[in-house]
């Protein structure tokens, strides 16, 4: 049965403590891009719905555009009309007809223009109705989650400072040249300073470990560091030193 150092049981406790600090500190990163995730869906919803607003600006007063000239057609033609009564010949006569059944055909064509704006407007009023819907609980739904990330934010904060605190009362429970070393290996490597074996790798960096370095883990007398990457060794089932 493998051993477990006397020194090293306070450092797998420090340990799972580094772990939940880390842990919720790449939480605390992670909570603002989400934020502004959701904030720039609100703001695209409500961008859809300003979209639309526009559309149908533009699409009344094309309407009104068409409508003058539909007017200016209309007096066009009765202008002409009149016009009929008092030509001497027949050229003058057939070129003013031809006037006539020009803006009569120009009229004809504004009237099915305003007709199709008509349609285009009954559709798009529709379409900023469901926008304005949609910005609206959009708005309501994301906003309430961003609130909630607000105050994960602060539980997080309080958790890693409830956990530093914590970390500090623990300190003096580790031997100070097994804590420096500890550190060091953390900083160095950014992960676990602390690997259990796996099989008869070490499970920080996968090199196979040596017999003669196995043998010292399980002895349980010495720290033992991976020769690969400087981590410190032991078995997860070790039992303590007697
Ligand atoms: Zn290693």
């Amino acid at each position: 049965m493998p051993m477990i150092n006397e020194k090293l049981k306070p450092l797998l406790e420090l340990q799972e403590i580094d772990k939940r600090i880390s842990a919720t500190e790449s939480r605390l990163e992670r909570i603002p891009l989400e934020i502004a995730k959701k904030n720039a869906e609100i703001a695209a919803a409500q961008a859809a719905f300003e979209q639309e607003k526009t559309r149908l600006t533009a699409i009344q007063v094309e309407r009104k555009q068409r409508e003058l000239d539909l007017a200016t057609q209309e007096e066009k033609i009765r202008k002409h009309e009149l016009e009929l009564n008092q030509v001497k010949s027949n050229d003058a006569y057939r070129a003013l007809q031809n006037e006539i059944n020009g803006a009569k055909q120009q009229k004809s064509e504004t009237e099915d223009q305003i007709l199709i704006l008509m349609e285009e407007y009954d559709k798009t009023l529709l379409d900023l109705k469901s926008a304005e819907a949609r910005a609206k609980s959009v708005q309501e739904d994301l906003q309430a989650q961003v609130r909630e990330l607000q105050n994960e934010i602060l539980k997080e904060k309080a958790a890693i400072e409830a956990e530093t605190r914590n970390r500090e009362t623990f300190i003096p429970r580790v031997a100070p040249d097994v804590l420096s070393r500890y550190d060091f290996i953390r900083k160095k490597k950014k992960s676990q300073a602390i690997v259990a074996i796996s099989g008869e790798s070490c499970a920080g960096c996968h090199t196979i470990l040596t017999q003669s370095t196995l043998n010292e883990v399980k002895k349980g007398r010495e720290l033992i560091l991976c020769d690969s990457c400087s981590r410190i060794l032991y078995f997860a089932d070790a039992q303590p030193v007697a």
